[in-house]
């Protein structure tokens, strides 16, 4: 059984570029018969938006997509929100743990930088600093050192994990020269995307995720935890983003192209599917489309070429 999942943090409204990457993950999952899964990525509390899971949700059914499980209503119990499921993290943390696949880190950004002399740019290759540094303490049993507790590192292994991406082909990446042991608890005890993805993408025998690209670069690192986990890793695609008037990347801070801004302009949903499909190439003509009018025409083979796969 083929399984796939859409995946949204509710830190603001949807925007085009998101709609259009749900809409492709409804697509591939309808195409290849699979199970769909609708999971809120709420984990990251502080960035997480009151309201804005619920409307995401609207905003879906609204366009005439569906799911075969996820949330329809948000209830305070939802098992398709991550923010209750943080038990499946811990003990997949302990499991790490208890393989010594992870240790405690109390470095701040401000040492790692400085550890790197890098003190501006993109954050550097963690150097590996805390590595038995702490070799007493457990994710269960940890202290404080200056009032701050530590954040839970992965051991990366000094080799090249690489994949073949379903629409952008062969992808390699060495993790120990290009990320360096990564983070999986936050030391404000948040549990990391990176670390919750991959437990529940295993835990819910997911076999295909199709998700915007500027996630490509996250995947090796997920493949190494899928391996360490002892679970499958999923088929990838990873189909590209899309820019707004300007040519900018769209945000979910600057709101302007939400949907919720389009329906009340009084754009309708099949005018919006119509753009969506013809923007990335799965039909010639910008008219209104339902998302059934798609399916009815592509095949597993004509979306995947549309979209760039060979
Ligand atoms: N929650 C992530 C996002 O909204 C997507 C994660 C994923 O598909 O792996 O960007």
């Amino acid at each position: 059984m083929r399984v796939s999942r859409y995946a949204p943090s509710p830190t603001g409204p949807l925007h085009l570029g998101n709609l259009r990457t749900a809409l492709l993950a409804w697509l591939q999952a309808r195409l290849y018969g699979a199970k769909f899964i609708m999971r809120i990525e709420d984990l990251d509390i502080p960035r997480v938006k009151a309201g804005s899971a619920k409307q995401i949700i609207d905003d879906l059914c609204w366009l005439g997509l569906d799911w075969d499980e996820g949330p329809i209503t948000i209830t305070a119990r939802d098992p398709y929100c991550q923010s209750n499921r943080t038990t499946y993290y811990q003990r997949a943390l302990d499991y790490l743990y208890s393989r010594g696949l992870v240790y405690p880190c109390f470095c701040s950004r401000n040492d790692i930088r400085q550890a790197a002399s890098a003190p501006h740019g993109p954050m550097p290759v963690y150097p590996g600093t805390c590595r038995r540094r702490y070799e007493n303490m457990s994710p269960h049993n940890e202290s404080e050192i200056e009032g701050r507790k530590p954040a839970w590192r992965f051991i990366v292994n000094n080799e090249t994990v690489s994949f073949k991406d379903m629409l952008m082909g062969e992808v390699r990446q060495n993790l120990a020269c290009d990320v360096g042991d990564f983070v999986l608890r936050r030391s404000d005890g948040l549990f990391a995307y990176q670390l919750a993805v991959v437990v529940d993408d295993a835990a819910m025998a997911v076999t295909d995720v199709l998700r915007g690209e500027d996630l490509l670069d996250s995947t090796c690192r997920q493949i190494a935890l899928f391996k360490a986990l002892g679970a499958p890793a999923p088929r990838f695609w990873h189909v590209g983003l899309m820019n707004d008037k300007n040519g900018k990347r769209m945000s979910k801070r600057d709101g302007s192209d939400s949907v919720g801004a389009l329906r009340l302009a009084g754009i309708g949903a099949q005018q919006i599917v119509g753009e969506l499909a013809f923007s990335c190439g799965l039909v010639n003509e910008n008219r209104p489309y339902t998302p059934a009018d798609l399916l009815s025409f592509l095949t597993q083979r004509s979306f995947k070429s549309l979209l760039g796969g060979s």
